[in-house]
């Protein structure tokens, strides 16, 4: 299909479309971070295809971004000569969105403009972004590999529809070129668009260049000239030292990286060296992506070996329950035709998930345990965020279950609030003399656990009790019998043994009772023997007449309710 065909823009383009250019518009220049982010995402993918495939470069492997503006015709162009599009790769990536979690996203659009713009900013802005400040967009493209006749040109006016050609390019790669809108004119000049280089994509690792703008003495004005230079520090990121590094060029890596476009919550970069040498950089995003409990969804870093970019979503570099961690790891020992397979069995990058591992939980101990006010609601908003994920640590990473343990939050009857902030050292903090265990309930909410019948004899004698109400706290429990010594247990299981918290007064009237009931209890038992296991006195109640239990080695109710609604 050679001749011209147009497209319509699938449904959920339409809407972000629509949504951006309003909601966006005053954060306008951010189009060419993004479409600079995604020229040096092309030049990446060019450099690992070419690993296999050197004659991709077609002689030409200086890869490089240039930043270019018409003043008469009102463009900016943006070209790259990295891996390009082929016209069925422009059709699916220029007129579809394939992100993971786009439906849920666009279900929770709520017409707030400010509260959409957040959401938006979160989903990932991209390529359409350029359609904030153009009313009509020229993308030319050539995939490396394909001959010159095969290029492709896209073009939209950003309302319902696209259309592409197929045309002659000699040069691979993509050329953008904005048609600005009215009023947009302030791009159309050298200082600007460096500026807004030099704030948004700095950190890029490929040069930008930019043509020189010089005085002219006889025409008294400045004029551009055809020499071009290199407008940014055109290093990795990661490879610089920390103390060459701003905290606003951390951020900008990371929006990069991540596609996202709020700031992180922290980071951490190092070098390692000795047996393994590897270089990582690794962020924890302030927010949940849409997608965190999508089963297929992958992990968040980017592999890179000695700078050349290697893959996305390098799953094995992180363990799973720490899949929200976006960043890059460079190694300097994994071979450059590394594939998904090899790495699953390299003890190279088995090395490097244990380092990385310590590192993240590094990271978040120092949030954690921070007097600063400011670290501290970053923990809490990270626990929000991302607890329950941290939780299957526990089952999935014995070797750091300990450490995981610690950084765990809970609501409990000390404080009258759901909101989960208490540690076991608090808890371990506050418990009675004489107590020996760290008592739990489980529920299916808040308000369930709270009232539950179990806690009464708790709450009469002062002692406190965690409310686990995540779906994940009874299969983490499986997996969590004590810490720091003191066994875990819960309220509702078994013959209550409250230990030493039970005086001897207590003990004896107890035994005086049973026997008093004796009788009572026979007969309930024989009534109800095809419904309960066992009938017997019990002093945990004192409001309540009667309450269900677990036998202790049985599955809790809430489990079994769990596994029921399963199907299982
Ligand atoms: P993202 O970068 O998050 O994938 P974008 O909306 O920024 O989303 O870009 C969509 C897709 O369009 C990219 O994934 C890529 O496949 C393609 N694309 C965009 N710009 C270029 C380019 N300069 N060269 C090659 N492909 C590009
Ligand atoms: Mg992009």
């Amino acid at each position: 299909v050679a001749e011209k065909q147009t497209l319509g823009f699938q449904a959920e383009v339409k809407q972000l479309l629509q949504l951006m250019i309003h909601s966006l518009y005053s954060n306008k220049e951010i189009f060419l971070r993004e479409l600079i982010s995604n020229a040096s995402d092309a030049a990446d993918k060019l450099r690992f295809e070419a690993i296999n495939n050197n004659a991709l470069f077609e002689n030409d492997g200086d890869l490089k971004i240039k930043v270019t503006f018409d003043k008469a015709a009102r463009t900016i162009t943006i070209s790259d000569n990295g891996i390009g599009m082929s016209r069925e790769e422009a059709i699916e990536h220029l007129g579809t969105i394939a992100k993971s979690g786009t439906k849920e996203f666009f279900s929770r659009l709520s017409g707030d403009q400010q509260k959409d713009a957040a959401l938006i900013g979160q989903f990932g802005v991209g390529f359409y972004s350029a359609f904030i400040v153009a009313d009509r967009i020229t993308v030319d493209s050539r995939r490396a590999g394909l001959p010159a006749d095969q290029g492709v040109r896209w073009e939209s006016g950003g309302e319902g529809d696209f259309s592409v050609e197929s045309i002659d390019k000699a040069s691979r790669g993509t050329d953008i070129t904005l048609h600005l809108r009215e009023g947009e004119d302030e791009f159309l000049s050298v200082w600007k668009l460096k500026s807004v280089i030099r704030k948004y994509s700095d950190h890029i690792s490929l040069s930008i260049l930019m043509q020189k703008e010089e005085w002219d003495e006889e025409k008294k004005e400045t004029v551009v000239k055809d020499e071009f230079e290199t407008v940014n520090q055109a290093s990795a990121l990661w490879s610089r030292s920390k103390s060459d590094i701003t905290p606003e060029q951390y951020e900008e890596f990371y929006k990069h990286v991540s596609h996202d476009f709020e700031a992180p919550l922290a980071y951490t970069h190092n070098r390692v060296e000795g047996r393994s040498e590897y270089t990582q950089l690794l962020y924890i995003p302030t927010r949940a992506p849409f997608d965190l409990w999508d089963r297929n969804k992958r992990g968040g870093i980017k592999l890179y070996v000695k700078r050349v970019f290697i893959m996305d979503d390098a799953e094995q570099l992180m363990p799973v329950y720490l899949r929200f961690v976006k960043g890059v790891i460079d190694s300097a020992d994994l071979p450059l035709n590394v594939s998904r397979e090899i790495l699953q069995e390299s003890r190279d990058v088995k090395v490097i998930r244990e380092g990385s591992t310590k590192r993240v939980l590094g990271l978040l101990e120092e949030l954690a345990n921070n007097d600063e006010q400011e670290q501290k609601d970053k923990y809490a908003t990270f626990w929000t965020e991302f607890g329950q994920v941290l939780k299957e640590g526990i089952g999935e990473d014995q070797g750091n279950k300990e450490r995981i343990a610690k950084l765990l939050r809970f609501a409990s009857t000390h404080n009258d609030s759901d909101a989960q902030t208490v540690s076991f050292a608090d808890y371990i903090g506050r418990m009675k003399e004489g107590q020996d265990k760290i008592f739990y309930v489980t529920a299916d909410n808040y308000a369930a656990a709270k009232n539950s019948p179990h806690l009464e004899i708790f709450r009469k004698k002062g002692v406190e009790v965690l409310l686990l109400t995540d779906r994940v706290d009874e299969w983490m429990l499986s997996f969590l019998q004590d810490v720091d010594g003191k066994e875990l247990a819960s309220v509702a299981k078994g013959d209550l043994d409250l230990g030493k918290l039970e005086d001897e007064a207590e003990k004896k009237q107890h035994e005086e009772t049973e026997s008093q009931y004796k009788e009572l209890v026979e007969k309930m038992k024989t009534a109800l023997s095809d419904k309960a296991k066992d009938v017997r006195v019990t002093f945990r109640l004192t409001d309540s007449p009667a309450c269900l239990v677990a036998d202790e080695h049985e599955l809790s109710g809430n489990l079994l309710r769990m596994l029921k609604a399963a199907g299982q």
